[in-house]
């Protein structure tokens, strides 16, 4: 009995190390697919192979594979903070090789149509301004504010000339690559390549939307892309938002929810061939 058990001692101690020895931690480091909303992944989570589903919290990803390369949907949830948060659990559990983030957005240029899909090749941080000092009674005026860098050094965000301005993330040359490569296979819009505004805001005053367009040169606004950029950046993995119009308030483009099953489709085909591009 006592040999017995020496011998299962040996032996569980010896496999772990053999186990170790003989393969390395996979490499193979996912690609996540972000998007905010049920309707915004829903159709990408339903096309990967061999999908289970995890939940931390209030986020739920879906592991899987496509063409026998892992990728996992995330569902970060609307807004900066449920996006930043998702981007670091993402990060941390499952050290991806690259994320995009994609859904829905409005449009800030009137030239942008339903179905129109803008590849971010920057994203701002439309949430973060100082106002002018006004006394009691003077009201407010958004239009007079001002940006604020919260990327920028600490102590001079609000003086530093500098720093006043948006902090800006821009997409993984990698990321963008693959989606110039594929915008032929598109047919529902135009995609063009541009800025992706973001805060916990939905604009609908025409006027600070042309502010907004003409100052920063936003093309679309939405909730998570910037946020999510932000973290990706920090944490060093390639980054890019893609987004769809869904909404114009400057040319009257009624808010249409099925876009983002057409936004799907085309990150879809990014996904692919940022996939076949990497070596396995
Ligand atoms: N009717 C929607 C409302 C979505 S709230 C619903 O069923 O819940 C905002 C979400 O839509 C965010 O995730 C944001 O990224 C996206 N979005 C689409 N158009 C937007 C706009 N014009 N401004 C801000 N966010 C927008």
């Amino acid at each position: 009995m006592a040999r017995f058990s020496a011998f299962l001692i040996v032996v569980s101690l010896a496999i772990p190390v053999a186990a170790r020895a003989q393969s390395p931690m996979p490499s193979v480091r996912p690609v996540v697919v972000q998007g905010a909303m049920q309707i915004e992944i829903e159709k990408l989570a339903s096309r990967l192979d061999r999908a289970t589903v995890e939940r931390v919290g209030g986020w739920t990803f879906w592991r899987g594979t496509l063409d026998g390369y892992p990728v996992i949907v995330s569902k970060t949830l609307k807004g900066v903070s449920n996006a930043a948060a998702a981007t670091v659990i993402a990060v941390e559990r499952y050290h991806p090789i690259a994320i995009i983030n994609q859904g829905t957005a409005g449009g800030h240029d009137p030239r942008l149509h339903l179905y129109d899909i803008v590849l971010g090749t920057s994203a701002v941080n439309l949430g973060a301004f100082k106002s002018p000092y006004r006394p009691a009674g003077a009201g407010s005026n958004t239009l007079d504010w001002t940006p604020l860098d919260l990327m920028a050094a600490d102590g001079s965000a609000a003086n530093d000339p500098n720093a006043r301005k948006l902090s800006s993330f821009k997409g993984h040359e990698s990321l963008l690559a693959a989606a110039r490569g594929v915008t032929s296979l598109y047919t529902r819009g135009r995609i063009v390549e541009g800025t992706i505004g973001s805060s916990d805001v939905w604009n609908d005053e025409v006027d600070r939307v042309a502010r907004l367009h003409a100052q920063y040169g936003t093309e679309v606004e939405e909730m998570e892309t910037a946020s999510a950029a932000q973290i990706a950046g920090l944490l060093d993995v390639p980054f890019l938002g893609i987004r769809v119009v869904s909404d114009n308030i400057t040319n009257g483009g009624a808010y249409d929810p099925k876009t983002s099953e057409a936004c799907e489709d085309f990150v879809y085909q990014v996904v692919k061939a940022y996939i076949s591009k990497l070596k396995r």
